[in-house]
């Protein structure tokens, strides 16, 4: 099924229930396929930041009055129609963000396995009960929304990292305004359309398109009681300090750089396949992305040649083609941000065993494509084993032994991901220990936790306490309340001075 109802030259944010216009500039929407502006999104001002939240603050009342039941009827809803177009929400991710289709497809899913999620949340609202507690008095416990919280996220999961926070928040009772990256916008506004058809009110959900001037009138504003964000650590940490000033709520989780160990006992094949999806798919733009293989004892030279084989041979074109492994990154300026740090790996000494820098595809002359790259030899002081590249560059890290892999992994300033690749047990649950990540796999390349368990990282990778969606999110959504109630028979007993106790 299509739809047909999306703007098509200039993308609007959506407020009180439908599309709105205006702001303090436009910014240009490329085709990262063909290296072309296709279209423009509205930046919004302090204004329309303001109309948004005036919005979503007036019906919130009404919606944190409603039965957790129904609110969570509201979310069933929407998961159906998530299913029905879930094929116009990958389109519309391949065509800002060029991922594969698939691959976008896979992002849409996972998209909605919170939303299905955040189905069952009234069970996850229900309090605690303590009767006769003392002179006929009940003491119970139950979790209140905060009001309108808001949401700020990357460019490279434009459906499926808004999911990991509007449904949960919903459906704890907030209004959520969502600020997705002005590099892919139009996904949040098929997502706005289709929560509205799942019956959810007006000015529950609303979309602020923009840069850093909406984010500022969002952290500014008073009646914004909390702020996820996902995206890169310097604006993270900047996001958790200024909300957290304001005396909001914050989590913000942040970049990272993850890696995959390689034990000698490791089946090379499994190793490099994983490899080569978890460093090359989506080109390297993913969050839980290996870019970095430690390879340890004696295995370095067979893993790296397994990996080079293999990534020569990847299919690079446009992610709507047929057959196509690897899509274009999302502009022209990540692309040349991405080739100065190939260029400073290089001067830095490290092996340039494949190089995707001069990479062209056929009929594609313009796109923003880099080839898969692949570097050996890389030390931990060179740039690109500290810096996040967020592009197709694998780097591989020659280690002696488990320990020194796990030290290696651990000085990182980042602890988003990680993953062992072994046949020993007893090396598995060492690592398992030891590491100092948030997310571990062990013959897993990309460990995202499933919806019921909760995504976050460690150090670097995340300021604040809570995780994102699971139990964390339902958390960091709602705020605690104890409420101790007596129904006296008659009579007072008069003043009482001394501190109660029973
Ligand atoms: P980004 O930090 O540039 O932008 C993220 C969001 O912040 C966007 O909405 C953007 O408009 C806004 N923003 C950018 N600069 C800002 C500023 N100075 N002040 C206020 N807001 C600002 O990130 P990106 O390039 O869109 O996404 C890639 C980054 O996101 C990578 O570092 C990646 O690791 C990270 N990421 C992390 C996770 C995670 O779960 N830890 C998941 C996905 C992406």
């Amino acid at each position: 099924m299509t739809r047909h109802t999306l703007p098509s030259d200039l993308i609007p944010h959506w407020i009180d229930g439908q599309a709105a216009h205006g702001g303090h500039e436009r910014a240009p929407v490329f085709d990262p396929a063909h290296g072309r502006i296709a279209r423009e999104v509205c930046l919004a001002d302090a204004a329309l930041v303001d109309r948004a939240v005036a919005s979503a603050s007036s019906a919130q009342v009404a919606w944190a009055a409603t039965a957790p039941q129904r609110r969570a009827r509201v979310l069933f809803r929407m998961k159906e129609l998530v299913e029905r177009y879930s094929l116009d929400l990958a389109r519309l991710i391949t065509r800002e963000h060029g991922k594969t289709l698939p691959d976008a497809q896979g992002e849409v899913q996972r998209g909605l396995e919170v939303i299905e999620f955040a189905c069952g949340i009234p069970h996850l609202l229900q309090g605690q009960y303590s009767d006769h507690v003392g002179g006929g008095i009940a003491n119970w416990s139950q979790r209140m929304p905060l009001g309108v919280v808001a949401g700020i996220t990357p460019f490279n999961f434009p459906f499926m990292v808004p999911m990991w926070m509007a449904p949960v928040a919903l459906a704890c009772g907030n209004s959520f305004i969502l600020k997705p990256s002005e590099r892919d916008p139009s996904p949040s506004l098929l997502t706005a359309e289709l929560f509205r058809e799942a019956g959810l009110p007006d000015g529950v959900f609303s979309v602020i398109q923009g840069d850093r001037v909406a984010v500022d009138a969002l952290l500014a504003h008073p009646e914004v009681r909390a702020v996820s964000f996902v995206g890169s650590t310097p604006v993270a940490r900047h996001i958790h300090e200024t909300a957290s000033r304001q005396g909001k709520r914050a989590q913000a989780l942040g970049g990272a750089k993850n890696h995959m160990v390689v034990m000698p006992d490791a089946d090379i094949g499994q190793a490099a396949d994983a490899l080569i999806g978890a460093a090359y798919g989506s080109a390297g733009e993913r969050c839980m992305a290996i870019s970095v293989a430690v390879a340890v004892g004696d295995i370095g030279d067979a893993l790296v040649e397994a990996v080079r084989m293999r990534a020569q041979k990847l299919n690079i074109g446009d992610g709507e083609g047929e057959g196509v492994d690897m899509g274009p990154v999302v502009t022209a300026a990540h692309r040349e941000r991405i080739v100065s740090l190939i260029d400073a790996g290089v001067t830095e000494g490290a092996t340039l065993v494949l190089d995707g820098r001069r990479h062209v595809v056929a009929g594609h002359e313009q796109g923003f494509f880099l080839g898969a790259t692949l570097f050996d030899h890389v030390t931990p002081g060179m740039r690109i084993w500290r810096e996040e590249i967020f592009g197709p560059v694998l780097c591989v890290v020659r280690a002696a032994s488990l320990a020194e892999a796990i030290t290696l992994v651990n000085r990182h300033e980042y602890g988003n991901g990680v993953s062992l690749y072994t046949r020993d047990g007893a090396a598995a649950r060492e690592f398992g220990q030891r590491i100092e990540a948030g997310m571990v796999g062990i013959n897993v390349p990309i460990p995202v936790p499933m919806a019921w368990h909760s995504f976050g990282g460690w150090k670097q990778s995340l300021f604040g306490d809570l995780h994102a969606y699971g139990e964390e999110g339902v958390r960091f959504y709602t705020r605690y309340k104890s409420i101790m109630q007596r129904w006296p028979d008659s009579g007072s007993r008069g003043p009482e001075f001394v501190m109660p106790v029973n």
